[in-house]
C-alpha cells in the first residue's frame, strides 16, 4: 500500500498553534486584564486570589509555572499578571539564555517586584538552572570569579522578583526547578463558545464586521486555540472583503475555511494525513510515537505538543502503552470504513 504525501511543511499550515510570522501583530489583540482574559476560569480564579493576597501583604507574587500547548495564552497571562500586580515584566526564553552570564545579567537588572518571564523554560540549559535555585528561593546568587585556588565567590542579593515560567512540557522540567514554583497552573484548550468570544473581541479591535454565527464558525474550527482563532479571523476577513462587503457571516467563514483546507471540526491537511497514515499503514494502531513521526516526516515533539492535544480532545486518537491508536470516530470523520483495530501480523 502506498500513500502519497504532499510536500507541506508545518510552517505553511495556518492551523499550527506555534507562532507564525503573520502573528507578529498579535500584540494589539492581547487582553491586558484578568477580566479581558477570556476562559481559563480555574487558572484565573486561583490567580485572582494569589494576586490579591500578595497585594494585601505588599509582597511580590510567588513564582508561577504556566503549562499547556502553544497558543493558549501563557505569554498573555504573564503580561496580565504583571499588569494586575502593577509591575514591569522582562521577557526571555530558555533557548535564548546561551551562557550563565545572560541569566545573571537578567536577574541583576530586575527591580523590586518585577516579573521575569522565561518562555520555554524546559529548554533552559540544565547547568544554568542551578543559578535559578537560590535566586528563586533566597533572592540571591553566588557568582564564582576566576578559576582554581584564586577563585572568588561573590554573593549578590537580588530584588524580590517573581519568576513566571511557561512550558509546553512540564514533564521535562527537573523536579528541583518544578518544586520551586509556588503556583503551577495548567491552561486547557478553549471551548468553541470561549473562542467565539475571543474572535468577537478581536474582530472589534480589528474593526471587522462579524455576525455571531460567523464568529462561531471560526471558533469551532480553531483547535481550541486563541492564536489560531485570531489567525483564521484575519484570513477569513480577506475572503469576506471580496465576497460579502466585508461582513463575516457563517457562509463566508465556511467557504473561506474550506478553501484553506480547515475542515468542519478544525482538522487540517496534516491532521488528516497523520490519522490516515495510522489507518492505512498501521491498521489503526497502535503505533509508537517515534515511528509515526518518522512516517509523516515530523518531529515526535511536534506531534505530541502540536497535533495530539486537539486530536485527543476530539476523541480521534487515543494513547495506549503500546502506542497511538485511531478511534472509530476518526474513521467516520475521514469517510473510511471501520474494520476494527487489528494487530499487525508478527512476521
Ligand atoms: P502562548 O504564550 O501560550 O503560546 P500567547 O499568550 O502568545 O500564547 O497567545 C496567543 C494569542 O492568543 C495572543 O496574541 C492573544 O491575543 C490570544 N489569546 C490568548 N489567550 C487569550 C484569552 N484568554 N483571551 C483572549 N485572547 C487570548
Amino acid at each position: 500500500m502506498s500513500i502519497s504525501f504532499s510536500e507541506e511543511t508545518s510552517e505553511e499550515i495556518i492551523t499550527r498553534s506555534s507562532s507564525l510570522p503573520e502573528d507578529s501583530n498579535e500584540g494589539s489583540l492581547r487582553p491586558r486584564t484578568l477580566t479581558e482574559y477570556i476562559g481559563q476560569e480555574k487558572a484565573k480564579g486561583n490567580l485572582e486570589i494569589f494576586i490579591n493576597a500578595a497585594k494585601m501583604r505588599n509582597e511580590p507574587l510567588d513564582h508561577v509555572l504556566l503549562h499547556g500547548p502553544p497558543g493558549l495564552g501563557k505569554t498573555t497571562l504573564a503580561a496580565v499578571i504583571a499588569n494586575e500586580m502593577g509591575v514591569n515584566m522582562r521577557i526571555t526564553s530558555g533557548p535564548a539564555i546561551e551562557k550563565p552570564g545572560d541569566l545573571v545579567a537578567m536577574l541583576t537588572n530586575l527591580n523590586e517586584g518585577d516579573i521575569l518571564f522565561v518562555d520555554e523554560i524546559h529548554r533552559l540549559n540544565r547547568a544554568y538552572e542551578e543559578i535559578l535555585y537560590p535566586a528563586m528561593e533566597d533572592y540571591a546568587i553566588d557568582i564564582i570569579l576566576g578559576k582554581g585556588p584564586s577563585a572568588n565567590s561573590i554573593h549578590l542579593d537580588l530584588p524580590h522578583f517573581t519568576l513566571i515560567g511557561a512550558t509546553t512540557r512540564s514533564g521535562q522540567l527537573t523536579a528541583p526547578l518544578r518544586d520551586r514554583f509556588g503556583v503551577s497552573l495548567r491552561l486547557e484548550l478553549y471551548t468553541p463558545e470561549e473562542l467565539q468570544r475571543i474572535v468577537t473581541r478581536s474582530a472589534g479591535i480589528l474593526g471587522v464586521d462579524i455576525e455571531a454565527d460567523g464568529a462561531y464558525e471560526i471558533a469551532s474550527r480553531s483547535r481550541g486555540t486563541p492564536r489560531i482563532a485570531n489567525r483564521l479571523l484575519r484570513r477569513v476577513r480577506d475572503f469576506a472583503q471580496v465576497q460579502s462587503d466585508g461582513v463575516i457571516t457563517a457562509e463566508v467563514a465556511d467557504a473561506a475555511l474550506s478553501r484553506l483546507e480547515v475542515d468542519k471540526l478544525g482538522l487540517d491537511a496534516l491532521d488528516r494525513r497523520m490519522l490516515r497514515s495510522i489507518i492505512e499503514l498501521y491498521r489503526g494502531g497502535p503505533v509508537g510515537l517515534e515511528t509515526l513521526a518518522a512516517t509523516i516526516n515530523e518531529e515526535a515533539i511536534t506531534l505530541e505538543d502540536v497535533y495530539e492535544p486537539y486530536l485527543l480532545q476530539k476523541g480521534f486518537l487515543t494513547r495506549t502503552p503500546r502506542g497511538r491508536c485511531v478511534t472509530r470516530r476518526a474513521y467516520e470523520h475521514l469517510g473510511i470504513a471501520y474494520i476494527g483495530q487489528q494487530e499487525m501480523p508478527l512476521s
